[in-house]
């Protein structure tokens, strides 16, 4: 195992500070620097990009990316208890490591970085999908981020890579797809981890198209994905009859049998009544 930094042990820092994991927070720790820079590489080239981190915790993620070059790495960290190991950190590489003591549902990143800008994050699992769906469904495209690389359970990983036809293809799979590619590059046992968590992880990497692939409406698109998803199990004439009285006729403009089923839509078609579904809705 090579040393990755001048800077002590993750063990010794823990240890140092006091970081007893705390369940309500999320917290699995990553105390292998080894692995963690080879999860900052999945982010691609980092050193003409700021970083937004969330959860960097002791710093592990943190560490990785700066040893791997990041220009700059801005960290939100809720817990209080983490941001002296975090100083420590800012304070062998000068001017490269921000620290924010905050919940980044709250935090607005974005007066601090200068674009382009990636996103790292083993995030927490308690906010990752929320902050993910943000991510995702921004009032502007492209968005703030040119990439995303984040490590999820590896349940909810599948979900965003997710094809039609599958049992994990669903609202996720179709967001983050529409404007993204998306696929999974590491895969991660509870081992990792300390504590262990009781599921598997890995490590998603999107990268933000410059263009949708289909034209769409980004809130009739999510309208329809979620009450189609929401009753996944049942025929779209009647999960979507909430979406429009006249769901017949938009299912068949865009190439749909009322009979399918959510899960046997492709992302196109999706789209494609998304856009007649919004087209009725702005005649007069
Ligand atoms: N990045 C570290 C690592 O890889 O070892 C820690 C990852 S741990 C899974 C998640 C981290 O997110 C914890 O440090 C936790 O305190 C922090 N966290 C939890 N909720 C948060 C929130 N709303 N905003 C910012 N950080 C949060």
């Amino acid at each position: 195992m090579s040393q990755i930094d001048q800077i002590p042990p993750l063990r010794d820092v823990i240890a140092t500070h006091n970081l007893s994991a705390k369940k309500s927070l999320g917290q699995n720790f990553l105390l292998d620097l080894n692995l963690t820079a080879k999860i900052a590489r999945q982010a691609g080239d980092l050193a003409s990009s700021d970083i937004l981190e969330i959860g960097p915790g002791p710093g592990g993620l943190t560490r990785g990316l700066l040893a791997e070059g990041a220009r700059r790495v801005l960290a939100i960290e809720k817990d209080a208890r983490c941001i002296p190991a975090l100083e420590e950190i800012a304070a062998h590489y000068p001017d490269r490591l921000q620290i924010i003591n905050g919940d980044a549902l709250e935090v607005d990143p974005l007066a601090h970085l200068t674009p382009p800008i990636k996103v790292a994050a083993n995030l927490p699992y308690n906010v990752g999908t929320e902050l993910l769906v943000r991510w995702l469904t921004p009032a502007q495209w492209p968005p703030f981020w040119s990439s995303l690389t984040l490590m999820f359970q590896k349940e909810v990983a599948q979900r965003i890579v997710a094809e039609p036809g599958s049992k994990a293809y669903g609202r996720l799979a179709v967001l983050a797809q529409w404007r993204s590619t998306a696929r999974i590059v590491l895969d991660l046992p509870p081992q990792a981890f300390t504590p262990p968590p009781k599921v598997s992880s890995a490590v998603v990497h999107l990268e933000a198209l410059p263009e949708p692939r289909y034209p769409a409406d980004p809130h009739m698109l999510s309208k329809v994905v979620a009450a189609a998803f929401n009753q996944r199990r049942k025929m779209l004439r009647s999960s979507l009859k909430s979406v429009s009285p006249d769901i017949e006729a938009h299912l068949k403009n865009a190439d749909i049998m009322p009979t399918d089923r959510a899960e046997q839509i492709s992302l196109a078609q999706f789209c494609a009544l998304a856009r007649s579904l919004k087209a009725a809705d702005s005649r007069p």
